[in-house]
C-alpha cells in the first residue's frame, strides 16, 4: 500500500485542522519532541500535553515550549487526550500502558513509535480498555542523538511511517495515517511480524554490525586504537555514527526482536562465510559480483529518494588554504 511523498500537511485542508483536539506524548525525546514540533507547525492538534520519566527532561520540554502542558505522570498525561503516542524505549511500553490504561478517554486512539512491533503489541494491548483504539506505528526516521533538544520538525518529511493496525481498526488507522501524512511522512501498512522481519535487516542488523566493528576497534592495543581514530575518515567513521546510537533504546530493540534479528543474523553469517571463502580462494569474480550487486542497491535507495546522491553523504570538506603564488617562470604574471 505504498504512496508518493507529499509535502508536510499538504493534503489536509485548513478546515479539517486540527485532526485531534489533544495529543498526549508519553516520552519527549528525539522522536516525541519531533512529533510535537511538527504537529505544532502543521496545526494538526489543538493542544499537546507531554511527560517524561525524569524531572530534568520535563523541565527542558517546558523550556523549549514543546507542549502546552507538562505533567509528571503517564496517568495524568492521557486524561482527556483523543490521541496518545508512546515515544519511549520499547522495553518500557508495557509498564507505561499499565500506568495510563485506566485513565484513557473512551474512543481515544493509542499509538507508539517503537522500532519493534510484535513485542510492543503483546506488552501494551492487555492494558488498554475496551473502547480505545490501538494502532501501533513506527516512523522509519531518526538520528543517533537523543533527548528533547535533538528533535526537529522536519525529521519525518519524506520518510516512511509503518502502521500495524489489528483487524477492525481501519477507521482509527485511517485517522492516524492522516496525522502522519500531516507530519510529512509517507504511510505504509504491515503486520507486526512482517515489520519486525523487514526492519531486522534494514535497521537492526546494521546497528549490530556497527556496534561490533566499533567495539572490535576499541579492543585493539592502545597504539593501534589511536591510529583507528586518526584514520577514521574511511568507512569506519560511518559505522561510528550508527554505533553512537542510544544504548538503552538498542538494547531493548535486540531483546524485543530476538526472532527477526537471529533469523537475519543467520543469513548474514552464511553470506560472510561465503566472502571469507572467496578471499581465501583468491576468487576475484565472486567478490566483484557481490560488490556490483550491493552498489546497485545503493543506487536504488537514491532513486527512491531515501538518501542523498551527493558523494560522502554530502558532507562538507574543509577548504584548501589560499594558493601559494607559483615561482617564475610558471606564474601567470609571465603570460
Ligand atoms: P529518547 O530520545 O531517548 O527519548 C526517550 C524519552 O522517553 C525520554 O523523554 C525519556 O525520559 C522518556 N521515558 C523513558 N521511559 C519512560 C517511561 N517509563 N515513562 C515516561 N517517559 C519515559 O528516545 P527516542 O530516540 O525518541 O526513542 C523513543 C522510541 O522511538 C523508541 O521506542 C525507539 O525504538 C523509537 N524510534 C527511535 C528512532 C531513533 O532513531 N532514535 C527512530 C524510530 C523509532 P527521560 O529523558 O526523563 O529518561
Amino acid at each position: 500500500m505504498a504512496e508518493p511523498a507529499v509535502p508536510p500537511g499538504g493534503r489536509i485542508p485548513a478546515s479539517a485542522r486540527p485532526l485531534f483536539e489533544r495529543l498526549a506524548l508519553i516520552g519527549t525525546g528525539l522522536i516525541g519532541s519531533s512529533i510535537a514540533r511538527a504537529a505544532r507547525a502543521q496545526q494538526l492538534v489543538g493542544s499537546i500535553v507531554a511527560t517524561a520519566r525524569s524531572a530534568p527532561t520535563r523541565r527542558r520540554v517546558m523550556e523549549l515550549g514543546l507542549a502546552d502542558q507538562v505533567v509528571d505522570s503517564n496517568a495524568a498525561a492521557v486524561a482527556g487526550a483523543d490521541l496518545v503516542i508512546v515515544c519511549i524505549p520499547v522495553g518500557q511500553c508495557g509498564a507505561a500502558a499499565g500506568e495510563f490504561g485506566p485513565h484513557l478517554a473512551p474512543g481515544a486512539i493509542v499509538s507508539d513509535v517503537g522500532s519493534v512491533k510484535a513485542q510492543v503489541v503483546r506488552d501494551m494491548a492487555p492494558h488498554l480498555p475496551p473502547g480505545v483504539h490501538f494502532v501501533p506505528a513506527h516512523p522509519v526516521a531518526g538520528t543517533e542523538q537523543s533527548g528533547p533538544d535533538a528533535g526537529f520538525a522536519e525529521l519525518f518529511t519524506g520518510r516512511w511511517c509503518i502502521l500495524t493496525p489489528p483487524p477492525g481498526e481501519e477507521e482509527a488507522a485511517r485517522r492516524l495515517a492522516e496525522f502522519w501524512r500531516g507530519l510529512g511522512a509517507k504511510v505504509d501498512f504491515m503486520s507486526p511480524e512482517h515489520h519486525d522481519l523487514v526492519l531486522a535487516v534494514t535497521s537492526h542488523l546494521p546497528h549490530l554490525i556497527a556496534y561490533t566493528i566499533v567495539g572490535t576497534a576499541d579492543d585493539l592495543a592502545a597504539v593501534t586504537r589511536s591510529e583507528v581514530l586518526q584514520y577514521s575518515a574511511g568507512g569506519f567513521r560511518d559505522f561510528t555514527r550508527i554505533a553512537a546510537s542510544d544504548p538503552t533504546m538498542w538494547r531493548d530493540v535486540f531483546l524485543a526482536n530476538r526472532t527477526g534479528v537471529l533469523e537475519m543474523l543467520g543469513r548474514f553469517n552464511r553470506d560472510l562465510a561465503g566472502l571469507v571463502r572467496a578471499i581465501e580462494a583468491g576468487d576475484g569474480d565472486a567478490l566483484f559480483e557481490r560488490f556490483a550487486r550491493t552498489r546497485a542497491i545503493r543506487r536504488g535507495i537514491i532513486e527512491l529518494g531515501q538518501d542523498s546522491a551527493a558523494a560522502d553523504f554530502g558532507r562538507r570538506h574543509a577548504a584548501l588554504p589560499p594558493p601559494i603564488p607559483l615561482p617564475r617562470p610558471y606564474s601567470s604574471e609571465d603570460d
